[in-house]
């Protein structure tokens, strides 16, 4: 089954992210929702929930702090904020469109299982709702500017608004580090993978004391080409259609074979 077009200006838009409500990517995030359409609500995690990919919180309560109209912060993570806010805060009427971002840095290649951004849009459509994660891309002295997400953004959004697509699919789309008139074009393209992986770093703490630190992410080098690690390397907007449904129906041919 495929989501009918989304009317934007008359659509209930959830905004919400990973890197909290106070980061200014969600600030970013929210006046282009607002530019779209005046139904517009923020639900997003107190804290930075960089990372913690599709986490649920189980063995505590949450609270949801309302900090102003439409717009409140929620001590969980990315997916409890969507759970949440369909489930309990916006019950006269769901969400019509999820968006979760802007993600401070790139969730591209192998980013995409480890991504809050990208999970808080896989609970938006596990729950029938079209969800979009936005990242922007850092320079490589970790600086970030949001001209090109905040340039791109809403005719991208508007586009897929109108691009009717399965309820198991939702849409990540990556802006490259570079201002909007050196970004090379929008390419749909398939999730890559990146040549090297994540480093872990050791070291001693003041006390002496071994520790092991993970986080030293390797550069975006591509492994293939036509994939989000491609088109952002060259200087393009990746827009990839990622799906719930994870099976690798290849192999499940062979293991069919195996089993028969
Ligand atoms: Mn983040």
């Amino acid at each position: 089954m495929k989501h009918a077009p989304i009317d934007l200006a008359w659509a209930r838009i959830l905004v919400t992210n990973d890197d909290g409500i106070h980061a200014p990517g969600i600030k970013v995030l929210e006046r282009i929702a607002k530019s779209l359409s005046k139904d517009v609500w923020v639900v997003a995690p107190e804290s930075e929930q960089s990372a913690v990919a599709h986490a649920l919180t189980l063995r505590r309560p949450l609270r949801a702090r309302k900090i102003s109209r439409r717009r409140y912060a929620i001590d969980g993570t990315p997916t409890d904020c969507v759970l949440l806010a369909v489930k309990s805060l916006l019950t006269d009427k769901a969400p019509d469109l999820v968006l979760s971002g802007i993600n401070h840095g790139s969730n591209i290649g192998e980013d995409v299982t480890y991504s809050g951004t990208v999970a808080a849009a896989m609970e938006g459509a596990l729950l029938g709702i079209p969800a979009i994660a936005l990242s922007q891309g850092r320079l490589s002295n970790g600086d970030i500017h949001w001209s090109a997400a905040e340039h791109f953004a809403p005719k991208i959004i508007r586009k897929l608004a109108g691009v009717p697509w399965p309820h198991d699919v939702l849409m990540n789309v990556n802006f490259p580090a570079r201002p909007p008139d050196k970004i090379t074009g929008i390419l749909p393209c398939r999730q890559g993978r990146r040549i090297d992986g994540t480093d872990v770093t050791a070291g001693r703490d003041p006390a002496g004391r071994p520790y092991l630190w993970v986080g030293v992410f390797q550069s975006d080098k591509p492994r293939e080409k036509r994939t989000d690690l491609a088109a952002t390397a060259a200087g393009a907007i990746a827009i990839t259609p990622l799906h719930l449904d994870l099976t690798h129906r290849g192999t499940l041919g062979a293991l069919s074979e195996a089993f028969g």
